[in-house]
């Protein structure tokens, strides 16, 4: 059994301990006592040195602890040092957690059911289907405001059966170890704390999100919580910029832009439609009606966008008697468009030609389009269609 000594002092970072086992090759290390945190209630492993190794990793093995070290080091007795940085971040998260979850609950009776602690940031999930914007600015206030009034944070060992004001109830018999935040709040709790409420720094709630029966909360303390809003202040800066505009402008601006764009958008539509019956009614005049009166028109290699070309088609069509056939090469497509008295039927004609030489597609008898897999059966397919 590995004597934690982070259960008593959290901001203890060096000390010397005895060797009692080894593994793998000396690289998995097991002390008789230790200061390094393993992965455990959510909360990541500590990282450090023993002897002149790394510790990149530390494992609860039921009461023990292995350290993995990256390469094996010798000696009975081995000095430990935890990075004091990632420790201190983690205790910050750990603290601001416990210090949310009893605001979340003491403002609305939300539940904490699980928390994640991660690289970026962290979560917690909530025993409610929704949460108000209101409330998620109003439990935030409420944490910071905790946090300036930088109240004690102290630990106790109880006995499951007489401690009395937890928040949640405790999930294991015998003597539990408890985490108080003054007047706030008590949990069983077995990670890494600060001292006041005010070394947690900053809380900031970046947003919230429905997952299934729950919603998750994510949050951020200290340095972590002054980068990210340091972070979305640049990047409005940055978006703001182009504008010669301050950040707080934003919606507005972009509210106008994108009513311009989308008048914009209308006004292009209907100069492409002025634009095709331009050039439908030019087409129309250069191409000779057949022996029964059908103008058929070939538009080959366009490097149009077929979007342009099925405008164009339509245009086309509109008029008396009239059949239009539209290639592309790249990548070859196929529109067949007919007008209603032509006496032809866009989508069996470009069904039958692609049944022959292969590929896809389909559309109305006035409007059909498909693709071919190459420049062979495109060829292929025009002449059928042209014969
Ligand atoms: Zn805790």
């Amino acid at each position: 059994m590995t004597e934690r000594l982070y259960y008593v002092d959290s901001y203890l970072t060096e000390f010397e301990a005895a060797v009692v086992d080894r593994a793998d090759g000396g690289r998995r290390v097991y002390l008789e006592r230790t200061a390094f945190y393993p992965t455990s209630g959510g909360q990541p492993h500590d990282t450090g040195r023993l002897g002149d190794s790394a510790v990149v990793d530390v494992v609860e093995e039921g009461d023990r602890i292995a350290h993995v070290l990256a390469a094996p080091v010798a000696g009975a007795r081995l000095a430990g040092r935890v990075d004091w940085g990632r420790r201190f971040d983690h205790m910050q998260q750990h603290t601001g957690q416990h210090l949310l979850s009893a605001v979340l609950a003491q403002l609305f009776g939300f539940a904490t059911v699980s928390v994640h602690f991660g690289a970026e940031s962290s979560t917690l999930d909530l025993d409610t289907a929704a949460v108000g914007a209101e409330q998620i600015e109003r439990a935030e206030f409420r944490a910071n405001e905790v946090v300036w009034e930088n109240r004690a944070v102290s630990v106790s060992f109880e006995a499951a059966g007489s401690a009395t004001g937890l928040r949640k109830a405790p999930a294991r018999e015998g003597l539990l170890r408890i985490v108080t935040i003054g007047g706030l709040d008590r949990s069983a709790c077995g990670g890494t704390h600060v001292r006041a409420t005010g070394e947690i720094g900053p809380i900031l709630i970046p947003g919230s999100a429905r997952i299934r029966t729950s919603v998750r909360v994510e949050f951020l303390c200290g340095a972590r919580a002054v980068r990210r809003a340091r972070a979305d202040r640049t990047l409005l800066s940055r978006l703001a910029l182009p504008f010669s505009a301050p950040p707080e402008a934003l919606p507005a601006l972009v509210a106008a832009l994108r009513a311009e764009r989308d008048e914009a958008a209308a006004a292009r539509r209907e100069l492409e439609g002025n634009l095709a019956r331009f050039r439908a009614a030019e087409l129309y005049q250069a191409t000779a009606p057949d022996r029964v009166g059908v103008r058929r028109a070939v538009l080959r290699g366009s490097r149009e966008p077929i979007d342009a070309l099925r405008t164009l088609a339509q245009a086309f069509t509109a008029l008396s008697r009239a059949v239009l056939i539209a290639a592309t090469d790249s990548p070859p497509v196929l529109l067949v468009a007919a007008s209603a008295d032509a006496g032809v039927d866009a989508a069996a004609a470009l069904k039958t030609v692609l049944a022959r030489v292969g590929g896809r597609g389909g559309g109305t008898a006035r409007l059909a389009q498909g693709s071919v897999g190459s420049p062979e059966q495109l060829e292929a397919a025009l002449a059928a269609l042209t014969a």
